[in-house]
Formats: C-alpha cells, structure tokens, sequence
C-alpha cells in the first residue's frame, strides 16, 4: 500500500527525476515520471545513493511541487503582482481594502456584485494588481508555514496618529523573512493629529528608511477612510512590481495554492484559489493539498462565472471531493487518473501522518536530513 512516485523519490534524494529513471532502467525497471514504485524499487534506489529507507519515506506526501516541472524561462510572460496588506490594529487595513476595491472595481465593472472570496483584483493604468483579502498576517503566518509563498510585495499600514505600534514591527519582520519588498502607506492623513514624519522617525528605527532622507523604502500618505492618496499607492505598486519581473507562462497547466476553503450546505467544497502560474480551466483534473477533483465551476470576485483563470488570478472554484486547507498547494495533471491516482495516495498518507505523531516528528527529521 505505501509507495512513491519516480518523482516524489527524486524530490526526496535531491536528484532528477530522469536519472532516477535512467538508475531504475539499469536495474532493469522501466517507469516513468508518474509511475508509482514499490517498496522493493525504492529500496534498491535508496541503496544506490547509501541511504536507508525508513517506512516514513513512504508516507510524506506534502510537496505537490514535484508535478510542477519548470520550464524554458522564455515562455513566461509578465504578470500582475500579488500584494498583502498588512498593520497593527485599527490602522486601517479593512478601510484601505474597501477603498481600493470601492473605487477601483466598481468604476469599470459596472453590474459586477462584488463577492467576498478571500482575494480580488483592480486595474490601475491598464495593468492588473491582485490583493489577497485574508488578514494579512495570517497569509504570512499559516501560508508560509505550509510552505506557500503567495505574496509578492507587502503594504505596511501605519497610521499617521498612531506610529509604530508591536503589530507594525511583526508585519516588517514577517515581509523581512519572506524578502518581500515593503511599501509603507502612512494613513488617517485626514487626522489634525497625524504626524507622518514620527512615522518615518520610527520606522527608521526599524531599518526603513524613507527615500526622502537617503533610503530606499518607499513611503505613501493615505487617507483611507477619504480614499485620498490610492492611487499614488498603486501606482507605486506597479512600480516596485515592474523591478521585482514577475512572470509566469499563461500556457501551461495551472498551479497555485488554496487562499480560503468551506464545506457550503448547497455547493460541498468551495476553495478559492490562487493561481500563481498556468492558466486554470473548468473541467480541468486538479489535485489540492490531500484532496483532489475536476474543477465544476469558477466565479471571480465579481461573482462572475468564468470559464478561465490566468496567473495571480483569485477564483473560487468547486468540484473538489473534500475541503481542502488554507495554504495548501494545488497542481493540475494531464487526466483525471493521475490526479485521482496521485489524490487518493495523498488522502491516504495524510491520515496515517495524522494517526501518529510520532511519525510526524520523524518526517520532519527527514525533510532536514534530504
Ligand atoms: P484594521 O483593524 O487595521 O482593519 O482597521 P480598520 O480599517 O477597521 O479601521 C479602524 C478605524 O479607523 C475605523 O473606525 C476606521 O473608520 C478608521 N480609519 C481607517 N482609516 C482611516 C483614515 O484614513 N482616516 C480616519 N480618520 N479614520 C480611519
Ligand atoms: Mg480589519
């Protein structure tokens, strides 16, 4: 019952894929990149690159990346960058996401009921920008300690009244360990009390220092309750977004991670998903952290259907046979055997990595060793 993919196995020594095949063929084994191994064939994989095979080898399922070949770089083409807002309490991050969303995505849709699916994106000078709605300190915390990486440039909110408060200093350091470029939007500008240039004294503090006075962090004054000043922040976030390159190949099979997901009475498993490259497609197989299905339907932000999702595209999609989690990674196969091949296998280990927590103490051990 337990086995691994010639790819999982390759991940897990740190190899190739194709010389784990070219090692199997010499063995007289013939697989391909999918293929499930036994236990006799990873043992005797294992025993050419002298390393002992525990069971728990066989159970660690967690990296769907190893279905995700990269590719000729040339292929990829420039995509909208995928912004995270985050601050200490009450400085206004909710307020700057309903101003941004308020007068961005309503002005050109127009009929367009804006629905709450965890993300949405706007348009600023004909260019896309994808902000994740989720708290943002939870995109940091739980995303990145399943290992997703979804943002690619941080909003700091400081309010201008306020200063730097213990929530600020989280935020920078969150955007530090991920190397996410900062932009800092000093807000409630509006207030008689607001004193943007303490702002900049303590941030300074913290090692962000405004262009203003010789450093490199770029520093907005916002109102966000007056929706003053949003679109100089935007603007500056094309313009940190257009040095970072982003890319992706909108040809390519979709691959991406879960940002929300529920059980829905009427529609069972709704996710919302990330696409971060590829283009996703109804009816397309997809396997989604432990779970796996074919992609029923997509509605955007605007609580449209749509039949497509390019990257950094928000969507919500259904059709999954259980509720995935927040942060999971998704990939889609080729036909919908591999993905329920691969699915049920992950399913399956996921339970048994439940059952033992001992075992998950050892598979952590492992992931360092390899
Ligand atoms: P969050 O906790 O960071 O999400 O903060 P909220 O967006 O909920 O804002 C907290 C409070 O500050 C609310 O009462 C907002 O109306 C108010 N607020 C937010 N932005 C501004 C602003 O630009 N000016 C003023 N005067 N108040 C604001
Ligand atoms: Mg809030």
């Amino acid at each position: 019952s337990e086995s691994l993919t010639v790819a999982e196995l390759a991940k897990k020594l740190g190899r190739e894929p194709s010389e784990i095949i070219k090692k199997l063929f010499m063995l007289g084994v013939m697989a391909t990149i999918n293929q499930e191994l036994d236990k006799d064939a990873i043992e005797l994989i294992c025993a050419e690159y002298e390393v002992e095979v525990e069971e728990e080898i066989l159970v660690d399922k967690t990296d769907l990346e190893v279905y995700f070949e990269p590719e000729d770089e040339t292929l990829q083409e420039e995509r909208p960058p995928v912004v995270t807002i985050m601050g200490h309490v009450d400085h206004g991050k909710t307020t700057l996401l309903d101003s941004i969303r308020n007068t961005k995505v309503t002005a050109g849709e127009a009929g367009g009921i804006t629905q709450h699916i965890g993300a949405y994106q706007v348009v600023e000078n004909g260019k896309k920008i994808t902000f994740l709605d989720t708290p943002g300190h939870a995109a940091f915390t739980t995303m990145r300690a399943r290992g997703a990486k979804v943002t690619d440039l941080a909003i700091i909110v400081v309010a201008a009244d306020d200063g730097v408060m213990p929530q600020t200093v989280e935020a920078i350091n969150h955007a530090k360990a991920a190397e996410v470029p900062i932009i800092i939007a000093v807000n409630k500008m509006d207030k008689p009390s607001a004193n943007p240039d303490r702002v900049m004294q303590e941030l300074t503090e913290h090692g962000l220092v405004p262009e203003a006075w010789g450093g490199e962090t770029i520093f907005v004054p916002i109102s966000a309750l007056k929706g003053e000043g949003i679109d100089a922040l935007l603007e500056m976030i094309l313009l940190v977004s257009e040095v970072g390159e982003l890319k992706a190949n909108p040809a390519r099979r979709a691959i991406g991670t879960v940002i929300e997901a529920e059980l829905d009475k009427g529609r069972g498993s709704v996710a919302t998903l990330l696409v971060q490259d590829g283009t996703l497609h109804v009816g397309d197989p997809i396997v989604v952290g432990n779970t796996f299905g074919r992609v029923r339907a997509m509605v955007n932000d605007l609580g449209r259907r749509v039949k497509d999702a390019g990257p950094s595209t928000p969507v919500e999609i259904t059709g999954l046979n259980d509720v995935p989690q927040a942060g999971d990674r998704f990939v889609v196969f080729e036909d919908e055997k591999t993905a329920r091949q691969v699915g049920e296998t992950r399913a399956t280990s996921a339970l048994q990595v439940q059952r033992s927590e001992k075992t998950r103490v050892t598979l952590d051990n492992l992931f360092d060793q390899l």
